[in-house]
């Protein structure tokens, strides 16, 4: 299962900034540029003098101003809290050159004053609702005390001092201006943070079915991000890789696999197959939805996603909503999803859709490339490649392995006597024999016609002799009729050879030799691979040394 850590940053946080830092250290400058001109093209029109002391008050102002966007670009690697630190001064000092242009040329009355609020719009929109809020009071201090100042009689350019009225307008429009810009701001942010949200964890998803190289590992790419990004409490998805839906990765709920019944039968999975839309129910009925209810029990809240891939269903995803939570927020109890969900968890579902059907198509094709379809063992080209690999294995660790060669009894003439479809038929009943009487390490292939053969890893010669004797009783053990027996020939390495080509000419030779002494036995290659001299013929005790009894085809 792949763990949270996993996923991009953001996609885990939650809480992506939406606008990088250094943006906004960008436009904060612009904006202090902005203000310090206002201030210089406003006090000759105002009336006041372009004093020395204030254009060196801006020009300080302007070089300090510059000092952080340095200080951040030097140190962005160490995380952002020191650059977030310098923006906060920064703004302190903003308001401080504002003050001091401002109120000390024309008092608190200048219309400059409104400038303050220009400042107090711009950090909101940049910084957060926070920033916006505590810089307002420092303003409202800075004019409350450049009011009180002006009042004990300190010396500026303006006239009388400016009456309460203005302070108090000045810091009506100021609180008012910010609390509207931060609450509208605050609308949008979230709505772009949550889409913000939703786009990392599609791209976290899409990561995640690339890496997954099989289908269960595509399902399960599938349920973990879904849960994880909506804390959706327990989920199953159900899949029809081949015909009827079965519980192919869960989450929260260990019930999938002992369950009843079969999913197909639920209303909701049925009717979500059928109509290839989001449905939601209540509360699961245990009459309407028994497998459901089974195991997601109690749940309420359950919603059902179509996956929906080339215009076929090919499954549904079934989550509980109970507990939803908002994300990086606390769990919400119950209630309806938000359309915004139901509309990301159906991207998700569509996109690992073509995945899944991707994989089986896969999985189909190498299925398909590598069994024979009449008998559905191994077909000859993956047995050429287990052998080659068993002789590689073993070359490299010197542990034996055997290879058995069969060949089915007179069957021409059941060919004959029965025709071909019989025949047919025959063949796949011997098949299912051998591969029943091997171990599941085994390889049971078709190697040619009614020939079949059988890769014996990590086995010697005497063990492999007694595999081969179980398979010829278990072929002649074979209830249906027409009955038919087999002929075995079994070579191993490296007794009989260390080559493919001359292990497959001994086991081949062995199987003449059962032939030859009678069929339905099996007879072992010898340990020479020089002369390929075929060793001890075995068969049923009652036919053993003795003429040689073939079992009669359809008898
Ligand atoms: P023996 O005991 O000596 O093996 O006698 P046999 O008749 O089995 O001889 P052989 O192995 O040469 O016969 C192969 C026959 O198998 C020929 C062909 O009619 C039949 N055969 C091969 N492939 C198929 C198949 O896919 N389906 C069917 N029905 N018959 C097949
Ligand atoms: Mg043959
Ligand atoms: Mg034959």
């Amino acid at each position: 299962m792949t763990t949270r850590q996993d996923l991009p940053a953001a996609a885990s946080t939650g809480d992506a900034g939406l606008v990088p830092l250094a943006d906004r250290l960008f436009w904060m400058q612009a904006v202090r540029v902005a203000l310090a001109g206002a201030v210089l093209a406003g006090t000759p029109l105002l009336g006041s003098q372009l004093s020395p002391g204030l254009c060196a008050a801006t020009a300080a102002y302007l070089a300090l101003s510059l000092l952080p966007a340095r200080a951040s670009r030097r140190r962005r690697a160490d995380g952002r809290s020191s650059t977030v630190t310098l923006l906060g001064i920064g703004l302190l000092l903003d308001a401080v050159y504002l003050a001091l242009t401002t109120y000390g040329t024309a008092g608190v009355g200048s219309p400059l004053q409104y400038l303050v609020v220009v400042h107090l719009v711009a950090a909101t929109l940049l910084g957060s609702f926070r920033t916006g809020l505590k810089l307002a009071l420092w303003h409202s201090m800075l004019a409350a005390t450049a009011w009180q100042l002006e009042r004990d009689g300190a010396p500026h350019v303006g006239t009388a001092p400016a009456p309460l009225r203005d302070l108090a307008a000045l810091l009506l429009v100021a609180w008012a201006v910010t609390a509207a810009t931060a609450t509208l701001a605050a609308v949008n942010e979230r709505e772009l943070r949550r889409r913000t949200y939703d786009l990392d964890a599609l791209a976290a998803l899409s990561l995640r079915l690339e890496r997954s190289v099989s289908a269960p590992a595509a399902a399960q790419a599938l349920v973990d991000g879904v849960v994880e990004t909506f804390g959706f409490p327990r989920a199953v998805l159900l899949a029809a890789p081949s015909g009827s839906l079965n519980p192919v990765a869960t989450h929260g709920t260990d019930e999938a696999t002992d369950a009843a019944g079969s999913p197909d039968e639920d209303r909701l999975v049925a009717r979500t197959m059928r109509e290839r839309r989001t449905l939601r129910v209540a509360q699961l009925d245990a009459a309407e939805e028994p497998w459901l209810a089974e195991v997601l029990d109690g749940a309420r809240n359950v919603l059902a996603f179509p996956l929906v891939a080339e215009d076929a269903p090919l499954g549904v995803l079934v989550v509980e909503q109970a507990g939803l939570r908002a994300p990086g927020g606390r769990p919400r109890p119950g209630g309806r999803v938000e359309r915004r969900v139901v509309d990301t968890v159906e991207r998700f579902a569509s996109m690992a859709a073509l995945a899944l059907s991707g994989a089986w198509l896969l999985e189909r094709v190498t299925a398909l490339a590598t069994t024979d379809a009449l008998t559905g063992v191994a077909n000859r080209r993956s047995f050429d490649e287990a052998l080659e690999r068993e002789l590689s294995r073993a070359s490299r660790s010197g542990a034996p392995f055997a290879l058995a060669l069969l060949d089915i009894d007179f069957f021409k003439r059941l060919n004959d006597t029965y025709g071909h479809q019989t025949g047919d038929v025959a063949l796949q009943r011997v098949a299912a024999a051998v591969a029943g009487a091997v171990r599941g390490s085994d390889v049971v292939a078709r190697y040619g016609g009614e020939e079949f053969a059988v890769v014996m890893p990590a086995t010697g010669l005497e063990d492999a002799a007694m595999v081969a004797e179980r398979v010829r009783a278990a072929v002649q053990a074979i209830e249906a009729e027409p009955h038919v027996t087999v002929s075995v020939g079994v070579a191993a390495y490296p007794e009989a050879a260390r080559t493919a080509p001359v292990l497959l000419a001994a086991a081949d030779a062995a199987l003449y030799a059962s032939k030859e002494g009678g069929r339905n036995r099996v007879s072992v290659a010898g340990v020479s691979d020089a002369d390929q001299s075929v060793g001890a013929t075995t068969g049923p005790a009652e036919q053993r040394g003795e003429q040689a009894v073939p079992v009669p085809v359809g008898a």
